[in-house]
């Protein structure tokens, strides 16, 4: 393994850190450290002018093929730039359920015109997207949808209910996995739908988290209406094509996260410096096992991303990623409020009905979520037990949202 950057690759770093420098000045120098961990719908207008201004930059998509819009980076820069904008603590992207799950779903599996409707709006970053997988029977067990789309003519009308649905109240599309053929075994007999959120037949209730704030939803659908142009892979073929988008969850966008979490950590080992709690034997132990954790996770994902740059496939390795990052930010969370002592269980407002947190309080709130969203730390244990140790299936094959 060669984890090095090479001298193209650090004057490509240059690059993209001078940019960040130069643009996250004026209004959008108040962005820094925004959108992150509980903070996804924070100041949201002027996130959209700071999307715009990264998509006119030409630093949106900056891993797609040039084809269709991209900068068609190589993985190494890819994550060169995810690193750089970890670091220069530019503001959370509300474009990334589009750029890194839909976008490349299409690119993978879609037809040329989804591909020129679809894909030029996610790079110009005018159009929003969300995930419509989750309902309240079918989360870790996807395959047991129950929203329903009938064909009607030359559309299809969608009926059911989704949960958990990140960012629903900004987005202009949902991909939404129906149930196209109630007939069919539990995992065929879905369709991946690509459907207008603003329109009547779609009612978006936002949840309110312990965060204080209200990123996901629920999405209800009653008799809303796409194309029948807008199903992307086959018809009741959705399985294979919602499987895809999961596996482009993770990637070159790992060690820019990793990045973030030093920032945080950073954070919380200044916390203990300044109230004394770094003088407590057992923190120190702890703040330095999260830094430990944090090179782990760094060498685990350079060498995945260095075997996938050479053609070859750490799958075995990967399989650790989520549950080891996961476990970890959860940790650090319990660690912040550890830090803190009894000060981190104190409102920063004194007033009942506000919610005033700072940002480890924040950071301990949401942490609780990296252990359930993108497969659950039980799940990723059962992937990990059958893919990598060749353990026989669990009875009913589970999935995730
Ligand atoms: C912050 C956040 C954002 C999210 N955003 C989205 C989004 O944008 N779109 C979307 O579609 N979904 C989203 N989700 C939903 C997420 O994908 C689901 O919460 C997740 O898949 C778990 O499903 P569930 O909540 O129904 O829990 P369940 O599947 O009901 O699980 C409950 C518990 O049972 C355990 N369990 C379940 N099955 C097994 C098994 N076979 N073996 C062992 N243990 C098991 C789980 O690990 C968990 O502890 C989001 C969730 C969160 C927390």
């Amino acid at each position: 393994m060669d984890a090095r950057f090479s001298a193209a690759d650090e004057a490509f770093r240059d690059e993209v850190r001078t940019w960040l420098e130069e643009n996250l000045v004026g209004e959008f120098a108040e962005l820094r450290g925004r959108g992150g961990s509980g903070d996804l719908a924070g100041a949201v207008e002027l996130r959209r002018a700071w999307e715009r201004r990264l998509a006119a930059g030409g630093w949106t998509c900056v891993g797609w093929p040039q084809a269709f819009g991209g900068r068609g980076l190589e993985l190494s820069q890819e994550v060169i730039f995810n690193e750089e904008y970890a670091r220069a603590r530019a503001p959370g992207r509300l474009g990334h359920i589009g750029e890194t799950l839909l976008g490349p779903t299409l690119i993978a599996f879609g037809t040329a015109e989804q591909q020129r409707r679809f894909l030029p709006p996610i790079v110009r970053t005018d159009e929003l997207w969300c995930q419509g997988y989750s309902e309240p029977n079918a989360g870790s067990d996807l395959g047991n949808v129950q929203c329903r789309a009938e064909r009607d003519g030359e559309q299809w009308v969608v009926t059911g209910q989704k949960v958990w649905t990140s960012l629903a109240t900004i987005s202009d599309w949902c991909f939404v996995l129906c149930r196209t053929d109630p007939t069919a075994a539990k995992h065929r007999g879905i369709s991946y739908l690509l459907v207008p959120m603003q329109q009547p037949g779609v009612e978006v209730r936002p949840i309110r988290q312990i965060t204080g704030t209200a990123e996901f939803c629920e999405v209800f659908f009653d008799g809303a209406r796409t194309d029948v142009a807008n199903v992307v892979g086959a018809v009741h073929g959705g399985w294979q094509v919602a499987m895809g988008t999961l596996a482009f969850e993770r990637g070159a966008s790992t060690l820019g996260q990793q990045m973030m979490f030093a920032g945080e950590l950073d954070q919380v080992i200044a916390a203990a410096k300044a109230n004394g709690a770094a003088k407590d034997p057992v923190i120190r132990q702890r703040l330095a096992d999260a830094w430990i954790g944090l090179k782990i996770m760094r060498y685990n994902a350079l060498r995945i991303l260095t075997a996938a740059a050479g053609g070859a496939a750490l799958s075995r390795e990967a399989l650790v990623t989520k549950l080891y990052w996961a476990t970890w930010h959860r940790d650090l969370g319990k660690l912040a409020m550890d830090v803190l002592g009894a000060r981190g269980e104190i409102r920063t407002s004194g007033a009942i009905d506000d919610y005033e947190i700072d940002e480890l309080q924040r950071l301990f709130l949401w942490t609780r979520a990296d252990t359930i969203y993108a497969g659950t730390n039980q799940i990723q244990r059962n992937i990990i037990a059958e893919r990598a140790l060749g353990m026989p299936r669990e009875p009913g094959a589970a999935g995730k949202g």
